[in-house]
C-alpha cells in the first residue's frame, strides 16, 4: 500500500514535470537587452523560465534608471540635483526626494572616509574641462573653479530632506557615483520581479546577483587601458553576488602635447589624476564600487592600495608605467588573459 502510494505519488509528480514542460521550459533560459540612458550603454542580463516575466522585469529596471537620471543629472537644468545647484549660496535648503537625499549622503560618505580625494562638490572644475572642445582651462579659472570646492559645506538636514550649498556658484556633480546607485537600484527592481540571477552594467558600473544559467558564476572582463577597442579584455572576474566598477583614464579625454586629459580631476589640484591608467573595485553593492573606484583614482596606487584594506574592498590598480596592483582577495577571482599588464 504505502509502496502503491508512492508509487502513484511519483506517477503524479511526473506527468507534472512532463506537462510543466509542455507550458514552459522547465530549464533556466537566458535574457539579454540593452539600451542607452545616463549618457552610456546599459545591459541587462537575467535569469529566468518565463521570457514575458524577464522581458517585464527588463523594462522595469530600464524604466528605473531613467526616472533616475531625471532626478540625479548634473548637466540637465530640471533635474533635483540642478536645483540644489541653482540655489547654491542663497541660503535656501531646497527640498528633496529620498533618492538624491540618499545619493548626496552616500556621495559624501565616500568623501569623508578617502579625505575628500572623492569631492561631489568638484562640478565647477567639471564645467570646465571641455573634453569636447579639447581646451586646457585658464589657470586663474582653475583656481577660482577649485576654491569652491569643499564637500563639508554640503549642509544635509535628513528630517526636513533637503539639501544646501553654503558658498555661492558651489556644484554637486553626482558624476563619480550615479550609475552605480542606478546598478543597484535596476538590481532592486529585478528582484521585485522575482528574479534572482541577473547581471546588470551600467557602463563600468556592474552588478552581478546568483549565477548564468548554466549554474557558473558570471565573468566580467576588465578591458585593456590602452586599447581603442572594449573588447580586448586582459582579465576575467568571477563574480558572485558583488559588484565591481573600473575607473580609467580612457573614457572621457583628449591628447595635447602628448599628454592626456581625463576626467577624474585631483581635488586638490583642479587637473586630471596622474599615476593610474585604471582602478577596479569590487565591493557588495555598486554605488561604492563606483565612488570608491573614482576615489582610489584620486589617491593614487600606493594609497589606494591601503585604502583597500582599511575600507574592506578589493581590487587592481593598472598604474600609469603599466603595472598591476592585485589585492590578495581578488588574486583568488581572476583569471589573466593578458601577458601585456602581468600582475605586480
Ligand atoms: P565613469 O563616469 O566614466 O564611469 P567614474 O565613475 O570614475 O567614471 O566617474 C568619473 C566622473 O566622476 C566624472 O565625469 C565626474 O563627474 C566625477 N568626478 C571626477 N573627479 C571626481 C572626484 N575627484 N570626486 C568625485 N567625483 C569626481
Ligand atoms: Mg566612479
Amino acid at each position: 500500500m504505502k509502496i502503491m502510494n508512492r508509487l502513484s505519488a511519483l506517477i503524479a509528480l511526473t506527468i507534472f514535470a512532463w506537462v510543466s514542460s509542455a507550458c514552459e521550459p522547465p530549464f533556466p533560459q537566458t535574457f539579454r537587452a540593452t539600451t542607452e540612458a545616463m549618457a552610456t550603454y546599459i545591459s541587462i542580463t537575467v535569469v529566468s523560465n518565463d521570457p514575458a516575466l524577464a522581458q517585464e522585469a527588463i523594462d522595469a529596471a530600464f524604466g528605473e534608471i531613467r526616472e533616475l537620471e531625471k532626478t540625479l543629472s548634473f548637466w540637465t537644468e530640471d533635474s533635483e540635483v540642478a536645483r540644489i545647484n541653482a540655489t547654491a549660496g542663497k541660503g535656501t535648503a531646497v527640498k528633496v526626494s529620498l533618492t538624491t537625499l540618499e545619493v548626496v549622503n552616500l556621495s559624501l560618505n565616500v568623501a569623508r572616509t578617502t579625505d575628500g580625494a572623492f569631492d561631489p562638490t568638484i562640478g565647477p572644475l567639471m564645467r570646465l574641462w571641455d573634453y569636447r572642445s579639447q581646451k586646457i582651462p585658464e589657470a586663474g579659472k582653475i583656481a577660482k573653479a577649485l576654491s569652491l570646492v569643499d564637500y563639508t559645506k554640503v549642509m544635509v538636514d535628513p528630517e526636513a530632506s533637503s539639501v544646501r550649498l553654503t558658498d555661492p556658484m558651489m556644484s554637486f556633480d553626482t558624476g563619480g557615483i550615479a550609475k552605480g546607485y542606478a546598478t543597484d537600484r535596476a538590481v532592486a527592481v529585478l528582484r521585485r520581479h522575482g528574479i534572482s540571477s541577473a547581471l546588470v552594467a551600467v557602463a563600468g558600473d556592474i552588478r552581478a546577483i546568483g549565477q548564468r544559467a548554466d549554474g557558473a558564476p558570471w565573468r566580467v572582463g576588465i578591458r585593456d587601458p590602452r586599447s581603442d577597442s572594449p573588447e580586448e579584455i586582459i582579465a576575467y572576474i568571477e563574480l558572485t553576488n558583488k559588484a565591481v566598477s573600473t575607473s580609467g583614464d580612457y573614457e572621457r579625454y583628449f591628447i595635447r602635447d602628448g599628454k592626456r586629459y581625463h576626467h577624474i580631476i585631483d581635488p586638490r589640484t583642479g587637473h586630471p589624476v596622474t599615476g593610474a591608467m585604471s582602478v577596479t573595485i569590487i565591493s557588495d553593492k555598486s554605488v561604492l564600487s563606483d565612488g570608491y573606484s573614482t576615489a582610489l583614482f584620486v589617491q593614487g596606487p600606493e594609497k589606494a592600495m591601503q585604502s583597500m584594506q582599511s575600507l574592506g574592498l578589493e581590487g587592481l590598480i593598472i598604474d600609469s608605467d603599466g603595472r598591476v596592483h592585485i589585492s590578495a582577495g581578488l588574486k583568488k577571482m581572476i583569471q589573466w588573459t593578458s601577458t601585456t599588464y602581468p600582475p605586480h
